[in-house]
């Protein structure tokens, strides 16, 4: 055990999730390359959906928290904050939500928390309909509504939470369906579900599911759901933490996939908008924002120096086309690993789109998870420079890709060939 990691077991929560048999201490990064303590250094094809949207140490965020830094930083709510208005305005446009506001936090637990208070004080229900398989931060309403199991420590809740299939189809019951047939039969399940119930507040869900492994229903499935919660009165509130943000290629945000009948009521986003600074918030349509009657203040959500860095990193997003990027790089991606998985018994499927692509791995000749595999390509994926995450349900048998979105092609390549190479030396 190095050093360091005998003094974190010895201070830290046991429960911390730590990767890699010998943990590693990342020390400095640059673009989408990380350094260790010992100077070995790695492509990051994860750090991308943790803290680092565009690019490690980004000279334009660099500056701007620097100065803002030299300058003040001091309550976030209690004074106006043109920063915090400059990126509400900002977000508020690009969300796709009518009459849009915008409350800022300091992570993606405290969004969805927040989320949380409005949708059950707006609906007067406690009640909450939330995806198998989903994970949506850590704090007690949070766990709540966190369905895969391995991430929710406590049965306890504030909140009646229901499971709802589809999130997740990879041996899920509807798992050999068409897609139309999926989408119906988990429109079937909700409409049953409702019927033995008291009306709940709203439907939370991640449009690609980020912890439980990068999983992909079926374009649409969230606007079929959508329109049964519509008629309804409940909400839908659409967890970005992960999707946000040009990510998937495609669409700006995960759920125009599943926008048909219009955009969430509530978006809740975090991770690296801020390229590290701490910024989590909640987008909602003023009416709903504006329901709670009672002060509220976060001193530290929104502070002039994160949102400096949520300033500068966006504007570098937009203007350097990331999305486009993800779609570009990612698409090439995808279809290199799709190639390997044709040849590889061991890997069952890949999936995800733009720069959100997961690997699933089971057992050769079974359907049959394979935690083992997973960590062992994680480990040989290391030994050879590249850095990558896993994830999924019980079983974390998914590999999970997720690159700044800057990544170059030849960077794409590069990890993609360490990637192969530990996916066929695990069969
Ligand atoms: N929602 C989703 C979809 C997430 O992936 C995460 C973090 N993994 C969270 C919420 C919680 O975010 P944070 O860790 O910033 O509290």
């Amino acid at each position: 055990m190095n050093d360091l990691f005998a003094r974190h077991r010895s201070v830290l929560p046991d429960w911390l999730a730590l990767y890699y048999e010998d943990p590693l201490e990342i020390t400095h990064g640059e673009g989408r390359y990380v350094w260790d303590a010992e100077g070995n250094k790695y492509l990051d094809f994860f750090g991308g959906i943790l803290t680092t949207m565009t690019a490690h140490a980004l000279p334009e965020v660099t500056k701007a928290v620097s100065e803002q830094a030299g300058r003040i930083i001091h309550s976030s709510t209690l004074y106006l904050n043109r920063p915090m208005v400059e990126l509400a305005e900002r977000i508020s446009q690009l969300s796709g939500i009518p009459d849009a506001r915008v409350f800022f936090t300091t992570s993606g637990t405290e969004a969805n928390d927040t989320a949380l208070l409005l949708a059950t004080t707006y609906r007067r229900s406690n009640t909450i309909l939330a995806m198998r398989n989903s994970y949506h931060g850590r704090s007690f309403s949070a766990v709540g509504i966190t369905g895969n199991r391995g991430w929710s420590p406590t049965s306890l809740s504030p909140l009646q939470t229901l499971y709802v299939h589809g999130g997740v189809r990879t041996r899920g019951p509807y798992a050999e369906l068409s897609d139309d047939d999926f989408i119906a039969a988990c429109v079937e399940d909700l409409k049953d579900l409702l019927g033995h119930t008291r009306p709940p507040a709203a439907l939370i869900a991640e449009p690609i599911q980020g912890v439980g492994g990068f999983t992909s229903p079926p374009d649409g499935l969230y606007a079929a759901f959508r329109e049964v919660l519509a008629e309804r009165g409940i909400l839908w509130i659409a967890d970005e933490v992960q999707t946000g943000w040009g990510r998937t290629g495609d669409n700006f945000w995960g759920w125009q996939a599943h926008g048909q009948h219009g955009p969430p009521d509530i978006l809740t986003f975090a991770k690296g908008i801020g390229n590290g600074m701490s910024i989590g918030g909640v987008v909602a349509r003023a009416e709903i924002m504006n329901c709670l009657d009672a002060n509220s203040i976060s001193t530290f959500g929104g502070t002039q120096i994160t949102m400096a860095a949520g300033l500068a990193n966006l504007s570098y997003l937009l203007e350097h086309d990331l999305q486009g990027n993800a779609r570009r790089v990612g698409g090439l991606l995808i279809e290199r690993l799709r190639g390997v998985a044709a040849q590889v018994p061991g890997v069952r499927e890949v999936r995800g789109r733009g720069l959100m692509l997961g690997i699933e791995l089971v057992k050769p000749g079974t359907d049959q998870a394979d935690p083992d595999a997973a960590s062992a390509v994680l480990e040989s994926c290391r030994a050879d420079g590249l850095l990558i995450g896993k994830g999924g349900g019980h079983n974390t048998s998914a590999l999970r890709v997720a690159p700044p979105l800057s990544l170059t092609v030849a960077e794409a390549e590069e990890g993609a060939a360490i990637l192969e190479n530990a996916l066929r030396s695990i069969q």
